[in-house]
């Protein structure tokens, strides 16, 4: 049976690149009928974040990316949550098992003395390869040490001899030297495994059988199987993802403005819209379709069609999507959400459902609502050029006298429902023989002061109301 998992660390907001790899864990076992299953990993207890925990169960609500066992659900597999499984013995029971084949030691070298070591450049980045002094250690010296209290780690051990191959399933086999492996920390002197210990005893021991982690992992997955070799366990599917970017190519990080989940719904995207985008995100179905529920998702996914190639992520083409989330939003959730921007900005007596439903279709995320609609509060000032429209064939001129036209008309009028106005202009219309727009296009612009708004001349003065809409329209008079 298919069995994933997503591992995040408890360390802050929850990065685009992490709901990522969740979201393929989620579709690949669903796809297969299978568990998805959420594991805390929580042995880095420096990096560890107050709420961070919270944050992870919110998200996983939020984009309906259900886990079937997890630290809340008991499924046979606990605990989930790494540092409850170290109390119960199982990573230093493993690293004891690899002590006794050879394929790990005791090292109890200093701070100084790891400081000493040489640093090497590989590939641009500063290495220091750990250069196996205590796997030199007698059995009395370390048990002296063990029994003088001193502080240890435990390291794996790689031959500097041969090499190491793993199988990715985007990128095919890798071979690397094992020279260039570190003798990584398995156990730390805290008594906690290292993240690079705990994932493969827990891939394991919970039979995880698809492993998908962002490619910074890609370095470290020999070391990962040669564990696996030396315990003579049959390692998971590794789907090693490519980087998100952002517009300019760099990492997508914090100072993007838009790394992590909860900065996108703070910017007014929807759940929905961040989990559709965010699967394209290396991922592609067959045909061009880009809009997917997640039950489409599930249907869809195939995850040997994830591509290694960089992932852009583009805001724009987000902001767009978004946009269509929310024209074929139910509206009553809609004007759910979109009630604090419009509360934001109106505080008069006004009825904000059909304000609510003018800029549905008009906006792409939530906090342009406010740009729309700041005229229904207070008219700004405008210039008399405004009522130049070439199409309409209006200018000040003619526009000024249409509003004196209508000033009366709009006066007697005792029903100010768009219906009930809208005729009553058309009558005008007709008998001054114009185009609707010679009449309605100075009407908008005296109510809105502004030439786009996200409703008509009678919509608008609907909303308004007779008082304030005269008030404005003798204004633009004035
Ligand atoms: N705890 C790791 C992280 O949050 C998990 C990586 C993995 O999925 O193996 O990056």
């Amino acid at each position: 049976k298919v069995r994933t998992r997503f591992a995040p660390s408890p360390t802050g907001r929850m990065h685009v690149g992490n709901l990522r790899s969740a979201l393929y864990e989620f579709l690949i076992a669903k796809h297969a009928g299978g568990d998805f299953m959420l594991r805390i990993e929580d042995t880095d207890q420096e990096r560890y974040v107050e709420g961070a925990v919270e944050i992870i169960y919110r998200t996983l609500q939020e984009t309906g990316l259900v886990h079937d066992e997890g630290p809340d659900k008991d499924g046979g597999y606990g605990p989930y949550v790494q540092s409850e499984r170290m109390k119960t013995g199982i990573y230093m029971k493993y690293a004891k098992e690899l002590i006794e084949k050879g394929e790990a030691y005791y090292c109890f070298c200093d701070k100084e003395r790891l400081a000493s070591l040489k640093t090497e450049v590989v590939e641009g980045k500063e290495i220091t390869l750990y250069d196996k002094h205590c796997l030199h250690l007698s059995k009395e010296e370390i048990e002296a040490n063990l029994a003088a209290g001193k502080p240890f780690v435990i390291r794996q051990n790689i031959p500097n001899e041969g090499t190491t191959t793993f199988h990715d399933e985007l990128y095919g086999d890798i071979t690397v030297e094992n020279a260039e492996l570190d003798d990584m920390i398995l156990i730390k002197s805290d008594g906690y495994p290292t993240y690079n210990f705990a994932n493969v005893v827990d891939d394991h021991t919970m039979n995880i059988t698809h492993v998908v982690r962002g490619n910074e992992y890609l370095s470290s997955a020999p070391k990962y199987q040669r564990l696996y070799d030396a315990f003579g366990w049959e390692s998971p599917v590794y789907i090693h993802l490519p980087l998100i970017t952002d517009e300019n190519h760099k990492k997508l990080s914090k100072r993007s403005g838009h790394s992590s989940f909860e900065d996108l719904l703070e910017q007014g995207f929807l759940s929905e819209a961040v989990v559709n985008y965010i699967a394209l995100l290396g991922w592609s179905p067959e045909d061009n379709r880009e809009i997917f529920t997640l039950d489409e998702l599930i249907k869809e996914f195939d995850y040997h069609r994830i591509s290694k190639s960089p992932a852009v992520f583009d805001y724009t083409k987000l902001k767009w999507m978004n946009g269509e989330y929310i024209k074929a939003m139910d509206f009553d959730r809609f004007y759910e959400m979109a009630e604090p921007y419009l509360r934001e900005v109106i505080h008069k007596d006004m009825d904000l459902k059909k304000i609510a439903a003018m800029v549905k279709t008009r906006i792409e995320v939530f906090p342009e609502i406010r740009d729309h609609i700041d005229f229904f509060e207070e008219l700004p000032e405008y210039d008399i050029a405004m009522y130049t429209h070439k199409k309409m064939k209006t200018n000040a001129e003619t526009s000024l006298e249409v509003l004196s036209d209508v000033l009366p008309l709009l006066e007697a009028q005792e029903d100010f429902s768009n219906d009930a106005l809208y005729a009553t202009l058309l009558k005008y219309v007709e008998e001054k023989g114009v185009k609707n727009g010679y009449v309605m296009w100075p009407i908008r612009t005296a109510v809105s002061g502004k030439q786009m708004t996200p409703g008509g001349a009678t919509e608008l003065m609907e909303v308004l109301g007779k008082e304030e809409s005269i008030a404005r329209i003798k204004k633009g008079i004035s």
